[in-house]
């Protein structure tokens, strides 16, 4: 029997009226596990009213209360984060230590959170006119909006919601659609640590549901993360409705390999970052770059260890799961007709994959394709499975240009042992997050995370200070105390005396 989710709303569990509603699946069987409803802009209109109402007390409550919270969320997750992954796995398919791992990072960013009093310090200058203090302060927005993908249905928006609860701004969070469960866990477990209703609410859905967010008036902020065909469309539509708007796309990350790499940690690296959590990752490797010779001892030594893989149900210790939907797992082996088409080699194919799981999971095994070339499609889409592509270039200029040229500047990496050469990469390349000799350059909670050109549209990036900034507003306030000598009529702009 599928189990019927559904949103959180003003500190419970939702149980209106059903009206449309979609397919939730394990991955690794193939059984549908969960209808989930979709929200109508009623139904947003409700999360949005209960967080407006929380709004009102959230916002005067003490830093001290604030992060009593902050911890206690903190401690429950910790104590109970193997809930939360096994959630993810069922639904997201990714393995179980992988999913664990997400639930780590986005812990790191909930005890970031916890640090808000000291993060929202502002500046005091006394005495900058006669008699006259000017200090800074930072204010929470209101409502927030959070809308994420299915590829981190914990780690993803918990790089906002801890950190836009801790500056004293309510929630609405739109998970997606294909692995929702993982939402109304985290909201249940806010509830537990003790965070006054309507703080955090969760709103499932689709197109619908989205487009009542952006058009709300009442939300004051947009954080995206998702494809960016969907990242640009939200970033124009909020920002055209007014709101501040961050929406973090889709990636097409390279791995320039050099001649002096050490080619073993270069090929470890490569299948790690290329087929980690099926290779559905915003900072996945999916473009390798080998420069000069290398690229022959390279693609020998990355198939040996691809042979060694084992691909299978999460929930048996296996190396890599499958992907996310039938309807995903057959666009991304569409990619392998392509390339074999376009005349790259296909060195491995995933298609022949014999999983340790149920055949009617959505099973694709990795695939490794040589001498592709920057016109072909597996290279120009962002393809989001087990798919790695070498590309071979003769020198470092030209392992540059290809990643300046192409449209996304998510994540990069290079491999080196010259620490010159890698000071010249991190200095010229025009990615957000660079990697040396770090195939996954994923910031710790206190610096941000974000992407440049097609990957984020927006001034700001997620979580550190970035995201401090981005839940607050600045005020700035002159003040002057009394003095008995003060007054006096002068109509001029007000300067320093
Ligand atoms: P998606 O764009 O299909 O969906 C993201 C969100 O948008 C979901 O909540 C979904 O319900 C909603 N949505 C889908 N279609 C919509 C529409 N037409 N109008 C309004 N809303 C819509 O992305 P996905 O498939 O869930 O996730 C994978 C994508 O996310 C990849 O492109 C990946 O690179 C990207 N991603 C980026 C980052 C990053 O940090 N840059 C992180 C994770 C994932």
């Amino acid at each position: 029997m599928a189990e019927r989710i559904s949103h959180w709303i003003d500190g419970k569990a939702w149980s209106g009226v059903v009206g449309r509603s979609s397919e939730v699946f394990d991955p690794a069987t193939g059984a549908v596990t969960g209808a989930v409803d979709l929200a109508s802009a009623d139904d947003v209109a409700a999360a949005v009213d209960a967080a407006e109402r929380a709004f009102a007390s959230w916002r005067h409550s003490s830093l001290s209360a604030r992060t009593k919270v902050l911890f206690a969320f903190r401690q429950l997750l910790d104590e109970r984060k193997e809930e939360l992954a096994a959630i993810i796995t069922a639904e997201h398919g990714k393995v179980l230590s992988d999913a664990l791992g997400e639930v780590t990072r986005g812990l790191e960013v909930v005890e970031f959170a916890c640090g808000i009093p000291h993060l929202l310090k502002g500046g005091f200058s006394e005495g900058v006119s006669t008699n006259v203090d000017v200090y800074s302060i930072r204010q929470p927005l209101g409502v927030v909006a959070i809308i994420s993908p299915f590829n981190f249905p914990a780690m993803v928006p918990m790089w906002f919601y801890p950190i836009a609860i801790a500056c004293g701004n309510t929630v609405v969070f739109k998970p997606s659609e294909k692995d929702p469960t993982a939402a109304g866990w985290m909201a249940a477990l806010w509830a537990e640590a003790g965070l006054p209703e309507g703080v955090f609410n969760v709103v499932h859905g689709d197109k619908v549901a989205v487009d009542a967010l952006l058009e709300h008036p009442t939300v004051r902020s947009v954080s995206f993360v998702g494809s960016t065909p969907i990242a640009r469309y939200v970033h124009e539509k909020a920002t055209a409705n007014g709101k501040r708007v961050q929406a973090l796309g889709g990636a097409k990350n390279h791995m320039v390999v050099l001649p002096d790499a050490d080619l073993d940690l270069a090929a470890d690296a490569a299948v790690n970052a290329g087929f980690g959590s099926a290779g559905e990752r915003c900072m996945s490797i999916s473009a390798l770059v080998a420069v000069g010779p290398v690229a022959d001892d390279l693609v020998s030594r990355i198939v040996d260890r691809m042979g060694k893989l084992r691909v299978g149900d999460g929930r048996r210790g296996c190396d890599m799961g499958p992907l996310v939907t039938q309807a995903h797992r057959d666009k991304v082996a569409s990619y392998l007709d392509a390339g074999e088409q376009a005349g790259a080699s296909l060195v491995v194919d995933g298609r022949g994959v014999e999983p340790d799981g149920d055949t009617n999971g959505f099973w694709l095994g990795p695939s490794l394709f040589d001498h592709v070339t920057p016109q072909m499609s597996v290279y120009t889409e962002e393809i989001f499975g087990p798919v790695l592509s070498v590309l071979r270039v003769s020198t470092y200029d030209d392992a540059l240009t290809l990643v300046n040229e192409n449209p996304y500047g998510n994540g990069t990496a290079i491999f080196t042992n010259d620490g010159g050469a890698a000071r010249r990469f991190q200095n010229e390349v025009e990615v957000g997050m660079v990697g040396i000799n770090v195939p996954i350059p994923v910031p710790m909670a206190y610096y941000s995370f974000g992407g440049w050109k097609s990957s984020l549209f927006g001034d700001t990036h997620a979580h550190g200070t970035d995201g401090v900034h981005f839940f607050t507003r600045g005020k700035v306030v002159t003040s002057r105390w009394l003095d008995p000598s003060h007054g006096g009529i002068n109509l001029g702009f007000p300067q320093s005396d």
